[in-house]
């Protein structure tokens, strides 16, 4: 997808410090941090946003979950746990509009969100 920052970094085309790479998915640190340990997982396939995959996704979306808690147990996060979150459209707080989870960790998280 043109002009997607995501896109751009699944392609190479603009740099990530990146943590995980296979074939679909890809893991990187998030450019400002609001944990110690702050990640986005992200398919390479463009999909804008949780709401807008197909039931033809599903099986990738399985597979980046299985993923972001396997980077989040190799990042230190098994025994205190830490939180997978996708924000969705405006009202979720959605400010890249390619599907991403981020994965938060390394200090106590407030809940409910503001
Ligand atoms: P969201 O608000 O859920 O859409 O999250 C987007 C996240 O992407 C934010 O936490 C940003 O800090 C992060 N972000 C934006 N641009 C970049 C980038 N070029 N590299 C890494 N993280 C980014
Ligand atoms: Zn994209």
């Amino acid at each position: 997808m043109d002009n997607c920052i995501f896109c751009k970094i699944a392609k190479g085309e603009i740099p990530a410090n990146k943590v995980y790479e296979d074939e679909e998915l890809l893991a990187f640190h998030d450019l400002n941090p609001q944990a110690p340990l702050h990640l986005l997982i992200i398919p390479k396939k463009h999909i804008s946003n949780i709401m807008d995959m197909d039931a033809a996704d599903s099986d990738l979306i399985g597979r980046l979950f299985y993923k972001a808690q396997e980077i989040a147990k190799n990042h230190g996060c098994e025994e205190m746990g830490g939180r997978f979150v996708i924000n969705c459209k405006s009202h979720g707080g959605q400010t890249v509009d390619h599907l991403h989870c981020h994965i938060l960790g390394g200090r106590p998280l407030s809940w409910p969100p503001g």
